[in-house]
């Protein structure tokens, strides 16, 4: 396996570095075609050769992501691809996270088998996470960089929708209480990353102090790898949990837009905010309401929704943080600040009503919420924003 992650980058790195040779020279990008005949006159060099004994279907595939890469970079340069710009492909390095990806004519699977086959690997060993709802049209051999081994299958399949309900809930997000919900429950969030900071800290300075190269920073550097492993899964864990259980038991569910990348420039929220993960929560939702057949919506971010009396709509003003709780000067009821806060969310929805001070019908607007590429489960990952804590 380590021989194909290495023949897979170096596969990788050299046509990207005759790309990068063709770009300085003023050529134009080489096509698919051309770097596929290099490839083959490549196998044929005495100093190449090696690249023979493994499979050629993922040093092809490793083509295939170069151009993806180009292909993103050129969109995204012409402002033809939504979200974030993309950088131009990166030359892959030895101690980050490996892949080598077979087409289905490279992978055989066994029925009922523990075991799965890989062209010129062999068969090897796999414990299923979970049963496979589809003929896979690909796997992906894949070694993270704490040194974890995984295939992932790609398949395609109608997910079965749930069947309809009355239910509808407003989320409010927080740092106390990671989720409070209109109906007044609350979530406490999971904090890994508190958890384990001082750790982090430590194994951090250690890197930091060893030499470059050194065995020892080898062995620190996986397990700092290891360490941030079980940081994710654990975050990971929780988020999908509570983003399921909020898609199975609602209809609808209204989430207030955050402008997290925003609250990242402030150093001191930054930390706490990544660690919850609120916006990796909302890509959940999001992907979630549309395989399962929700309504998901986002509300403005300057919807007064912790201001607003949710009984009577009467407005107390701004509160500071430290207000947890208060009591509506017009109707006198007590509120929990975020209880009160989630309830207006789910009412700015659109989904019921509230009468503002005067009694007349208030109804604040919500547009619908965009769906980007964040409605596979693929583009979770992409999306992360654990990915700055790496
Ligand atoms: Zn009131």
């Amino acid at each position: 396996m380590s021989q194909l992650f290495g023949c897979c980058r170096v596969v990788f790195n050299d046509a990207l570095a005759y790309c990068q040779e063709q770009h300085r020279a003023g050529n134009k990008k080489p096509s698919s075609n051309e770097l596929s005949k290099r490839l083959t006159e490549l196998k044929k060099t005495e100093e190449k050769q090696w690249l023979t004994e493994v499979s050629s279907v993922p040093l092809q595939q490793s083509l295939r992501d170069l151009e993806q890469a180009y292909s993103n970079f050129f969109k995204s340069c012409k402002g033809q691809r939504k979200g974030k710009k993309v950088k131009p492909p990166k030359f892959k390095k030895r101690k980050s996270k490996q892949s080598a990806r077979f087409m289905d004519n490279g992978f055989k699977l066994y029925p009922n088998s523990d075991y799965i086959h890989l062209a010129k690997i062999g068969d090897i060993r796999v414990i299923w996470s979970r049963e496979l709802p589809a003929v896979p049209s690909s796997a992906t051999l894949i070694k993270d960089s704490a040194n974890r081994y995984f295939v992932s299958f790609v398949v395609e399949f109608n997910p079965q929708q749930l069947p309809k309900n009355e239910q509808s809930v407003g989320i409010d997000l927080g740092i106390t209480d990671f989720a409070t919900l209109s109906n007044g429950e609350k979530i406490k969030s999971s904090k890994p990353l508190k958890k384990q900071l001082k750790r982090l800290r430590k194994l951090q300075q250690n890197l930091s102090r060893e030499q470059n190269g050194s065995k020892r920073r080898e062995v620190t550097r996986k397990k700092l790898a290891k360490l941030h492993a079980k940081i994710s899964d654990t975050r990971n864990d929780f988020l999908h949990k509570l983003s399921t259980k909020i898609i199975r038991e609602n209809q609808t569910i209204v989430l207030e837009d955050l402008n997290v990348s925003g609250m990242m420039k402030n150093r001191k929220l930054a930390r706490a905010i990544s660690d919850l993960g609120w916006q990796y929560f909302r890509t959940m939702l999001e992907a979630k309401s549309v395989m399962y057949g929700r309504d998901f919506r986002i509300i403005d971010r300057w919807t007064p929704t912790s201001q607003t009396c949710s009984c009577c709509g009467f407005k107390g003003g701004k509160k500071e943080l430290n207000v947890r709780e208060w009591i509506c000067l017009n109707c006198g009821t007590f509120h929990d600040r975020d209880v009160n806060a989630a309830i207006n969310i789910l009412v700015a929805g659109g989904l019921s009503e509230t009468l503002n001070g005067r009694g007349e019908k208030v109804r604040l607007s919500a547009k619908k919420a965009h769906l980007g590429e964040a409605s596979t489960l693929p583009a979770f990952k992409q999306l992360s924003i654990f990915d700055l804590l790496k």
